[in-house]
């Protein structure tokens, strides 16, 4: 029952020191304990034993933080530093990321479970691209000057101008299914505007977040300016939220939580970015390349064990082409290798945690259940480890609930399509708008599609491409605010008009 685990003994040097002892959390600058003395077990996906102890931090250890990071933010050596300053060490700390590259890889497959062929491909390259594209905006945060009327005070000449200045110390909540890039999503644009950051991993994947703290220490940003705690969204993360000296949260995590989140935050006025969950439509007409569709669809849904906020999980295909597709889609699905995350030959590891398991099985019983027709897929695989096979469901439809919630698993609902109009029907029937593809050689039809959906990105020809200059989140329940691109550094300041009369 252990053939799908991880090997340990081939963990690099500087991982195997990284998990043979209890890990602390970074406070102020040092390492402490958690002020409870308690701690919690992290687990390695593939086996489901225990890897290491991360701290389990306390309300009080949320009190230490906030105090840390407000003083890093008052202080004179991050208060006062110059932009180029801040730019510096951003691209100081994507150096640091890029040179331990493949260690980091390791942990966050270890830690995940994902596999080290996409950590080290996509996850890495993407976070050191993210870390120096958001340096540069450190430098190129501006207000503008305007030329004011002010009717009731014809006299007197006046000039203006507004400042953008860090909105403060911000409490950044992130999940465990990207657990570097959601981190890196945080503290880039933060820091870039001047704030102070506290990060709370989620509690199934504490390590990468850990690892930063190390790396933002060795690139020199001042003590206090990014703070790690460990512990329980429910406890800690409710904390941060409903605390006074944090100015902004920054969520990315589920619709729910998010949700309460934003009801929670308004006690305080904090400002908050939510990046929550998805149900991306997935559409394909009957004139699209099937060779460049076929590979599309399979990540769209099956990378990361469809553990992807923008998983194309809704497939709607036109059709004249249904049965060919489908047959061409049953084929690779079924010729994906599943496996432990460090293994290179791996195509899609395990999911992320015993709990996330047993929830997507319970979607795919509920989908048999309610009707649909199982095409692939649709077990457990028989390992100590919390693996689901790839499943395709076909002949689906919008009462069923794998239809309509997000499952967060390698699960594929499909159902076919007459027309453009029933295609957007579908495709906008759902809670969620965070993002969706269209498969078409016909530029037109791409055309009249890509206004009609209401999500806040649409892949043509390609389904979950991400580059840092591109603004990322959703309509509707699937968030509020924008990451990466410009539109990422205005959710960390705020805007202050400047009105002086002059002589
Ligand atoms: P989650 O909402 O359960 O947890 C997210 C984070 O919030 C974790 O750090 C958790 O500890 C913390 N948390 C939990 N309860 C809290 C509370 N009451 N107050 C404050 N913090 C709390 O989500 P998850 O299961 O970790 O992640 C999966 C979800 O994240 C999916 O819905 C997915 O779509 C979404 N997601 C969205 C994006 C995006 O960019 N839109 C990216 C990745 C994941």
């Amino acid at each position: 029952m252990t053939a799908l685990c991880n090997d340990l003994t081939t963990l690099s040097r500087i991982n195997s020191d990284f998990i043979s002892r209890d890990r602390q959390m970074l406070i102020g600058g040092a390492w402490v304990d958690s002020s409870a003395g308690a701690t919690f077990a992290v687990r390695d996906p593939s086996s489901g034993k225990e890897l290491t102890r991360v701290q389990k931090a306390s309300v009080q250890d949320v009190d230490a933080a906030v105090v840390a990071a407000r003083k890093a933010l008052e202080g004179k050596a991050w208060g006062e530093a110059r932009p180029a300053e801040r730019e510096r060490l951003l691209l100081r700390l994507a150096d640091l990321l890029e040179k331990h590259a493949d260690d980091i890889a390791e942990l966050e497959s270890l830690d995940n479970g994902k596999p080290i062929s996409q950590a080290t491909g996509l996850d890495v390259p993407l976070s050191v691209n993210f870390v120096r594209y958001m340096a540069g905006f450190a430098t190129k945060i501006h207000g503008r000057t305007f030329d004011v009327s002010v009717p009731y005070a014809p006299d007197t000449r006046f000039f203006a101008y507004t400042r953008r200045e860090p909105v403060g110390v911000v409490g950044a909540i992130i999940p465990w299914n990207m657990p570097l890039l959601m981190a890196v999503w945080k503290l880039a644009p933060a820091l870039a505007a001047g704030c102070t950051v506290i990060l709370k991993p989620a509690s199934d994947t504490p390590l990468t977040a850990l690892r930063i703290g190390e790396l933002v220490l060795e690139a020199g940003f001042p003590e206090g300016v990014v703070n790690v705690i460990t512990g329980a969204g429910g406890e800690i993360g409710d904390a941060m939220v409903s605390h006074p000296g944090i100015d902004k949260i920054a969520f990315t995590g589920s619709t729910s939580v998010g949700k309460a989140i934003a009801r929670s935050g308004v006690d305080t006025m904090k400002r908050i970015s939510l990046e929550l969950g998805g149900k991306s439509p997935v559409i394909v007409l009957d004139d699209a390349d099937l060779a460049a569709t076929i590979p599309g669809i399979i990540l769209g849904i099956f990378a990361n064990c469809g553990q992807v906020c923008s998983a194309g999980s809704r497939l709607y295909i036109q059709r004249g082409i249904y049965d060919r597709l489908m047959a061409a889609l049953g084929d690779a699905a079924k010729s994906i290798k599943v496996g432990p995350g460090l293994d290179p030959a791996t195509q899609m590891g395990p999911m992320v945690s015993a709990g996330q398991q047993r929830s997507v099985q319970a979607y795919i019983e509920a989908g048999v259940a309610e009707g649909a027709e199982l095409v692939v897929g649709g077990g457990q695989l028989a390992s100590e480890g919390f693996y689901v096979s790839p499943t395709i469901f076909a002949n689906t439809d919008h009462s069923m609930s794998i239809v309509r919630e997000e499952i967060f698993g390698p699960v594929l609902a499909v159902q076919c399509f007459d027309d453009e109009a029933e295609a957007v029907k579908l495709a906008n029937d759902t809670p969620y708008g965070l993002a969706s593809s269209i498969y078409s050689t016909n530029v037109n039809r791409i055309q009249r599609l890509t206004p009609a959906i209401k999500a806040g990105t649409v892949w043509v020809n390609c389904h979950n491409i991400f580059d840092a200059a591109l603004p990322f989140g959703g309509y509707k329940e699937s968030g509020i605010g924008r990451e990466m691109g410009e539109e990422a550094v205005g959710l960390y300041s705020e805007i202050k008009s400047v009105c002086m009369a002059v002589g």
